[in-house]
């Protein structure tokens, strides 16, 4: 153990609340830097969101955070600096669409007008991720956010801005379904300025459509976090669920279920609403308190059905489908090496609500008859069925990532990200780019960490 232990309790040069992927990232950058860091985490293990399986039968799943975008640069360079190898995560051939029990197959990775009847579909639904990207450009990645074109958009949700502006019933239900599996929350409770934001920080709807899935980790996402825990220079506490933590301008002290520990600075690397848990003191400032308060995870769950081959690559299908009358997106995600194959199927939002609420024989049984339906008679021949309930999950509750209401964004300011005392926030919802993608963890993670270096070399030379 690199931290020190006295009455005052264990100390480092700093802390991290939250052995995530951003937590991580931070401690990564710390330690390169010199500096002694202590992780807190309160489950049993590190990655957070990330969660990988090596031992499932077949080859490794990734249970949470797992597809790496063409953009991803510094998750990227973070999983290469540590001996992971990346490999492409998208299959060739045609994506499958099923709507009120119709099966289509589009084409050129166009949306089919064929869905439910509907003609010129892709005309229109290019239409509106143009729209979405005309606001995304308006309102931007970083604030100001209290303007009036972002008041006006705070105070609406996306399900309004949709009955404004698009007539088409199968273009609305599609764009619905889409944002219920991308962000895990319906377009009747997001913001429409979070969701225009959301997209200005994830470069546009085509990067989060298709690009953001380009590549996956071989061998599982979490080990970039697990590789980090090993290094020289930091100390991970697992078990440690942090209780309270009080601070002032230049030191923090926490307790933890692990005992109490001090350092010059902290960062808090949990998403908000797990914040929101924590008793701080000072209390933190009013627009903080609120964005913890009143910013939700969403909710998914991420299912992986293995077969002994990718059969669907025979009928020239990708494994990839949008399925409106169940709300899931899959992908075929099998890696070079894994014994068997893998489809993976994100259901989140209230498509999640509804389906969750089956119970499990019926949740399965659901998955699986549409996979038999979109993808062919051998789909019934399954080898293993993965479901990771993340709602369920200790001190995550939630999937992917945190979803504003209206009236909340335009009204917190720079609370996502900004310095309080010796205090820093990280996690993806803290980043200015990517946010809600381990990319957006790995960035906010190492701006926190430049942060806490920078305020670290005016104490050091005020000490000398
Ligand atoms: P977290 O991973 O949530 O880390 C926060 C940590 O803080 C957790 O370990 C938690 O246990 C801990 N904690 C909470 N409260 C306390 C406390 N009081 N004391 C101590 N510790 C505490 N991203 C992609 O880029 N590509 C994908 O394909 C993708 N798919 C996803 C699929 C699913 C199902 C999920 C869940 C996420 C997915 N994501 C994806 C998102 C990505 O995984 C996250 O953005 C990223 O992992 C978040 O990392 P983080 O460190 O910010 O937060």
């Amino acid at each position: 153990m690199s931290s020190t232990n006295n009455e005052a309790g264990h100390q480092a040069d700093a802390i991290i609340v939250g052995g995530g992927l951003s937590g991580m990232a931070a401690a990564f950058t710390l330690a390169q830097e010199g500096l002694t860091v202590t992780v807190l985490e309160a489950k049993d293990r590190v990655g957070g969101r990330t969660h990988s399986d090596p031992d499932t039968p077949g080859g490794p799943l990734d249970l949470g955070g797992m597809l790496i975008g063409t953009t991803h640069d510094r998750s990227r360079l973070l999983g290469e600096t540590l001996g992971l190898s990346s490999v492409p995560a998208r299959p060739s051939g045609s994506m499958t669409y099923r709507a009120e029990g119709q099966v289509v197959r589009a084409p050129d990775g166009g949306y089919p007008d064929a869905v439910a009847g509907s003609t010129a579909l892709d005309a229109e639904l290019r239409r509106i991720n143009g729209l979405f990207d005309e606001l995304a450009e308006l309102v931007g990645a970083e604030g100001p956010w209290d303007i009036p074109d972002h008041a006006a958009l705070d105070a609406i949700t996306v399900e309004s801005w949709l009955e404004e502006n698009v007539t088409d019933a199968v273009a609305r239900r599609i764009v619905r379904t889409d944002l219920n599996i991308i962000v895990g929350a319906d377009t009747t409770e997001m913001s429409m300025l979070f969701w225009a934001q959301y997209v200005a920080k994830c470069e546009g709807m085509r990067a989060l459509q298709v690009t953001a899935n380009d590549a996956l980790w071989l061998g599982g996402s979490q080990q970039i976090s697990q590789r980090i825990a090993e290094l020289p220079g930091v100390t991970v506490v697992t078990g440690a669920p942090v209780s309270s933590v009080s601070y002032t301008r230049d030191s923090v002290v926490i307790e933890s279920a692990q005992g109490r520990f001090t350092a010059p600075a902290a960062t808090i690397a949990v998403p908000p609403s797990a914040a929101n848990a924590i008793q701080f003191s000072p209390e933190l400032p009013l627009a903080r308190r609120q964005l913890q308060a009143r910013a939700p995870m969403g909710r998914e769950s991420k299912v992986q059905v293995r077969y002994s081959r990718p059969f669907w690559r025979d009928a020239g299908l990708s494994g990839e489908v949008f399925d409106l009358d169940l709300g899931y997106l899959s992908l075929d995600v099998t890696r070079p090496g894994d014994e068997w194959a893998t489809i993976v199927a994100f259901i989140g939002g209230k498509d999640y609500d509804a389906w969750f609420a089956l119970g499990a024989d019926a949740r399965k049984q659901a998955v699986l008859d549409s996979l038999h339906a979109v993808l062919g008679p051998e789909a019934a021949d399954v080898l293993g069925y993965h479901e990771t309930d993340w709602p369920s999950v200790p001190y995550t509750m939630g999937a992917p990532v945190t979803v504003m209401p209206p009236g909340l964004l335009s009204k917190i300011g720079d609370a996502l990200n900004a310095p309080v005392g010796a205090l820093r926030f990280a996690g993806t919802e803290a980043a200015s780019m990517w946010t809600g993608y381990m990319e957006g963890a790995v960035r906010a993670g190492e701006a926190a960490a430049h942060s806490i270096l920078a305020s670290h070399k005016t104490l050091t030379a005020g000490t000398v």
